[in-house]
C-alpha cells in the first residue's frame, strides 16, 4: 500500500466503519506496520460535538486497539470527567494510527502518509470542537507554529473550532500542582462550553 492508495481509499469512504476497515489493514508505512500490534483507529462517536486529538498510539494503545487507554489516557478522562463530559461522548483519534516503535514521534512522512484517514474521519464525524493535544496535534491542524503560540485562543479550520493544548503526558510530567495539568483542564472546560 502506498501513500497514494491510503489518500484513494480514505477519499472514497463514505462511512466511519468502512473506513475503519480500510485503515485496519493500512501498512503504507513500513516500519509502522512491521512493527505494530494492531492500528489504533480512533473513537468516532457519531454526532459527538467534541473531538480530541493526540499524537500517536502508546503501547496500551498499540495492545488493546483504543486510543488514550493508558496513563494519559486515564488523566483525559479524569480531567474530562472533572469539567462534565463522558469520554463515551468524546470522538477521540491521532494524528498517526499505527505505535511508533519506542514511543519516538512520528516522523513528517508518517504523518503525511496517515493524514488522509484522519481528515476522512473529520469530514465524516463532523465535530464542531477539536482539542488538539500537545504539538503534534497542534501542527497537524494548524500548520508550522509552536504549542506557546498557537493555545489560549480559538482557530477556525474548515468549519471546525481548534483548541491547542497541552498534551496529558505534559499534564503527568509535570505533576497535578503543575502549570499544564492546569491549562490542559481550563482548555477542556471552554471546549465543553462552546
Ligand atoms: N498518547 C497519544 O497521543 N495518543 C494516545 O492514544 C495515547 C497516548
Amino acid at each position: 500500500m502506498t501513500p497514494g492508495d491510503v489518500a484513494a481509499a480514505a477519499a472514497g469512504a463514505v462511512e466511519l466503519d468502512a473506513l475503519a476497515a480500510l485503515a485496519r489493514s493500512c501498512t503504507a508505512c513500513p516500519e509502522l506496520a512491521a512493527a505494530r500490534t494492531q492500528v489504533v483507529v480512533g473513537q468516532l462517536v457519531p454526532g459527538a460535538r467534541l473531538m480530541v486529538m493526540g499524537e500517536a498510539p502508546g503501547a496500551d494503545e498499540d495492545r488493546t486497539g483504543e486510543p488514550f487507554v493508558g496513563r494519559s489516557g486515564r488523566l483525559l478522562d479524569e480531567l474530562l470527567a472533572e469539567v462534565g463530559v463522558a469520554r463515551a461522548d468524546v470522538a477521540v483519534l491521532n494524528t498517526v494510527k499505527c505505535r511508533p516503535p519506542g514511543n519516538r514521534t512520528p516522523t513528517r512522512a508518517e504523518s503525511a502518509t496517515c493524514r488522509p484517514w484522519a481528515e476522512r474521519q473529520v469530514e465524516l464525524a463532523r465535530p464542531a470542537v477539536v482539542v488538539a493535544l500537545g504539538l503534534s496535534a497542534t501542527r497537524w491542524w494548524l500548520g508550522p507554529t509552536s504549542l506557546s503560540a498557537a493555545r489560549g485562543r480559538l482557530h477556525e479550520r474548515d468549519g471546525v473550532q481548534v483548541l491547542a493544548t497541552y498534551h496529558p503526558s505534559a499534564a503527568l510530567r509535570w505533576g497535578p500542582q503543575g502549570e499544564p495539568r492546569r491549562l490542559l483542564r481550563e482548555d477542556l472546560a471552554l471546549a465543553a462550553r462552546l
